[in-house]
């Protein structure tokens, strides 16, 4: 295809502003998918995207469009995942188009994920088209929101595009303002191949599908294929387009956008960001950008079943087929037994692999409360990376490193007052200020990723009654005056139950958990001491009382088979106890007390 008639775009917008509704319909207006074949949200192929509206992993389609200037062109709709958690991926996406389709419900306005993402597309330099969505609720206020899209990207409020993806309204004329705004793809033909990888999604069947977008030079059928940032060589067996299902061709040339079919069955092995080129005509240099994914946010994986074990394992193996960023290794908890120390991108995406494998592969798992990773370094100025709060280091430490993120907020101005409270009280440092309209503000903020971590978007959304927005990325790490808080039963430190806090939040902490403990754990035949200690110190102290349990004495004499019935009932509940020490702990209390509420 001549790269003159292409154009690469994709769509930012928040959840439920409209993004996979809009794509059908521009499915069904390039005729790529018929009004029979057609059903709700095409390209969300995952279930649990489906159920959850969330786009996880994105793809890519491409859309043949005779425009009303007389030219047929070729549009490829690239989309990218919206959360915060990907945003690596979402910039990857991003560096394969020339523009984007800026999508704001017209009732609701634009939201924190929505403004970082347009960050990252300016960043990119991509053309921005506004466009407000569902302008045929009745709750639509389009003009207020055209000024505020105004105000953010600096143009005029009348450049801002009004469609209805629900109805169709509007959404041909957005097309022919990709055509005309979105500049054509630039790269020498002649050149070496390179090709962008922006997704990869293993398929059971076909092995590691992966989507590329092709920069310069030409990438054919049947030849060899290099990655640039492991020199690992492939043998290309299929190259094609998505439209809307695979279509394999002869190849892809500048400033296509197609997928790839190695036979490689790990997504490791074909990593988003890296470079593709020819192997009879390498290119040297790669596109600029690449960086291997790094787990942000570790918690300990446990089957709730112990013979479960080998089975988490499989499943473990299976999803990091398709999950390049999921890393996991064996761990052995007092507490909880064998399970797994697991590293994710973020919050969401350990919530979504925890979701899959229950779902998906039927386990029952308990996981601890997850926590970020520090870099701890000794007197001796040896460094030690803890991933596990159980493995903080004894012995003299100079100093701790967190890792911090730049957040931002938005909200109605009614709750900057709460919003900078609860920033303030999770040890951030405001950095500015925005208001968007005379309702509405931006408000950005250094934070440690342990206090986002820890239920932050839970109490933002409770202090601001469901109205604020939050996005945050990474920007690197800080020293801060952290301790390990031990709590301890019986003088035995309970592993899953260490955290690594805030030195001014060590004491909350230990008064917090030892009070919760005592309520979940059940008396036993002894006293027994609930302690939260850091290093020698007890800081807090909770005591369960002892007991004598005589479960028959409730039987008034006579019924023997009841009181039989009583005595088995007893020894079931004893199987699901966890011994810590000689204490019996029911697994639920393990459970209730790893939640955050
Ligand atoms: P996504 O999360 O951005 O992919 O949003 P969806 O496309 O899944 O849309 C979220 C909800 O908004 C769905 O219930 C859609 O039917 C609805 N929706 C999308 N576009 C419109 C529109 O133009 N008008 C109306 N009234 N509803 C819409
Ligand atoms: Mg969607």
């Amino acid at each position: 295809t001549d790269p003159s008639v292409i154009r690469n775009f994709c769509i930012i917008a928040h959840i439920d502003h409209g993004k996979s509704t809009l794509a059908d319909r521009m499915l069904q207006v390039t005729g790529v998918v018929d009004d029979r074949s057609m059903r709700a949200q095409y390209l969300d192929r995952m279930d649990i995207e489906r159920e959850r509206g969330i786009t996880i992993k994105s793809q890519a389609v491409r859309l043949p469009f005779a425009s009303a200037d007389g030219t047929d062109y070729v549009l490829n709709l690239i989309d990218t995942p919206g959360h915060v958690d990907f945003t690596y991926e979402v910039s990857r996406s991003l560096a394969a188009c020339e523009g984007c389709i800026l999508l704001v419900d017209a009732a609701q306005g634009i939201e924190a994920q929505t403004l970082a993402n347009l960050y990252l597309a300016l960043e990119n330099d991509l053309t921005i088209i506004p466009v407000l969505n569902k302008i045929d609720l009745p709750a639509a206020q389009p003009e207020k929101y055209a000024a505020e899209l105004a105000h953010i990207i600096g143009c005029d409020p009348g450049d801002v595009l009004r469609v209805s993806a629900k109805t169709g309204v509007g959404v041909s004329e957005l097309l022919e303002e990709v055509v005309r705004q979105v500049p054509a793809p630039t790269g020498r033909a002649e050149g070496p191949a390179r090709a962008l990888i922006f997704d990869s999604v293993y398929d059971a069947y076909r092995g590691v599908v992966t989507y590329v977008r092709v920069v310069d030079g030409h990438l054919s059928k049947r030849e060899r294929i290099l990655m640039l940032s492991t020199k690992a060589t492939h043998e290309m067996l299929e190259v094609g387009v998505i439209s809307p299902e695979p279509v394999p061709g002869d190849g892809l040339g500048v400033g296509e956008v197609g997928y790839l079919i190695t036979g490689v069955k790990d997504v490791r092995q074909s990593k988003v960001g890296d470079t593709v080129t020819s192997v009879s005509k390498p290119a040297t240099e790669m596109l600029g950008g690449y960086k291997d994914p790094r787990p942000m946010v570790f918690s300990g994986l446990y089957p709730l079943d112990g013979d479960d074990f080998s089975n988490l394992r499989e499943a473990l193996e299976k999803l990091q087929l398709n999950d390049a960023a999921l890393v996991w290794e064996p761990e052995t908890s007092a507490a909880l037994g064998f399970g797994f120390r697991c590293g994710f991108l973020g919050l969401l995406h350990l919530e979504i692999v925890r979701e899959r494998l229950e779902r998906e592969f039927k386990l029952d798992l308990i996981s601890t409360a997850p926590n970020v990773v520090y870099r701890v370094v000794m007197d001796d100025g040896s460094e030690r990376i803890v991933t596990n709060p159980s493995e903080f280091p004894g012995g003299k430490i100079a100093e701790i490193h967190e890792p911090v993120v730049r957040s931002t907020i938005l909200a109605p101005t009614e709750f900057v007052g709460a919003i900078m409270e609860l920033c303030q009280t999770r040890r951030g440092t405001l950095l500015g200020m925005d208001y968007l309209s005379e309702d509405r503000v931006e408000i950005k903020y250094t934070l440690p990723l342990a206090e986002i971590v820890f239920d932050f978007f839970d109490q933002l959304k409770s202090r601001t009654r469901g109205y604020a927005s939050l996005d945050y990325e990474p920007t690197g790490e800080q020293v801060s005056q952290l301790v390990k808080v031990d709590i301890l039963l019986q003088g035995e430190a309970v592993d899953a139950f260490s955290a690594i806090v805030h030195t001014d939040k060590a004491y909350a902490y230990g008064v917090d958990m030892t009070k919760k403990l005592r309520e979940l754990i059940p008396r036993q035949q002894f006293e027994v001491p609930i302690q939260a200690a850091v290093g020698a110190r007890v800081i807090a102290r909770e005591n369960i009382r002892a007991i004598r349990k005589d479960v028959l004495a409730k039987c008034y004499g006579g019924d023997i088979t009841r009181k039989r019935k009583l005595l088995e009932k007893q020894k079931e509940g004893k199987k699901r106890m966890k011994m810590v020490g000689r204490v019996e702990v029911p697994q639920e209390a393990f459970i209730a007390a790893l939640s955050t509420d």
